[in-house]
């Protein structure tokens, strides 16, 4: 199986904070990865570095067996990031929003509208497309954030907390459409306080507990 990611002792402080004390693993094509752990425990601080947000004191980050930082534009245009607060324009439709952060990602003006329609359909927003998302319960603006993180279909879908406060209907289209996205080949990292959630639909866990962290398969 092709290898998609591989950590190495990768350690981040804030200040004498400890926040990554040293986690590695690998990841593997159309895997879904959970980092579980309670609150503090770094999870996001993980995340914000593997979605290049945020940089890492130490350690050594490989996508696609490349260096992240020696191939940060090749490798960023292959990964989707879904962050835990919300990023989307509310005054705008679903749809113009999708399409504006597609062409972020230099999807081509003929094949825009297929992508967007796609990643609408996907999470199951084609019939809202043309509302504005701040007539959206919270769920559905998730959802619409998936939507704009997946519309350039990136290799691999980095998500943070996808499913915290939102109702269990678009909880169940969260974790179903991870599931059909690994179906497709991607690869999905993703961070959760759900044990519940884990056992669901990973293959894969990392338990962050305050500064001790463990990988291991979960099948
Ligand atoms: P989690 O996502 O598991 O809740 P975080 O990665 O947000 O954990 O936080 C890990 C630790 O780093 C916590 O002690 C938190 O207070 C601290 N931390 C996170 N972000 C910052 C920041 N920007 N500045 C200072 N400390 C931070």
């Amino acid at each position: 199986m092709e290898k998609v990611l591989e950590v190495k002792n990768l350690k981040k402080s804030y200040k004498k904070n400890k926040a990554v004390d040293g986690l590695s693993f690998d990841l593997y094509r159309g895997e879904i990865l959970g980092i579980l752990g309670p609150n503090g425990a770094g999870k996001s601080t993980t995340i914000n570095i593997l979605s290049t947000i945020l940089k890492k004191d130490e350690g050594e980050i490989k996508y696609f067996g490349e260096e992240l930082e020696k191939n940060l534009k090749q490798i960023k245009q292959n990964l989707g990031v879904v962050p835990q607060d919300l990023a989307i324009y509310e005054d705008i439709s679903a749809y113009k929003n999708i399409e504006f952060f597609a062409s972020l990602y230099g999807i081509k003006k003929e094949e825009l509208k297929n992508a967007v329609e796609e990643a609408l359909k996907f999470v199951g927003l084609e019939e809202r497309k043309d509302d504005k998302p701040k007539t959206y319960s919270g769920g559905m603006k998730r959802r619409l954030n998936i939507a704009i993180a997946i519309a350039h279909k990136p290799k691999i879908l980095i998500l943070d907390e996808p499913t915290v406060g939102i109702d269990p209907q678009s909880r169940n289209h969260i974790l179903s459409s991870i599931q059909k996205l690994r179906k497709e080949g991607t690869t999905v990292i993703y961070t959760t306080h759900y044990m519940e959630e884990i056992e669901e639909i990973a293959d894969r866990v990392i338990i962050m507990d305050h500064r001790q962290e463990n990988s291991r398969g979960n099948n």
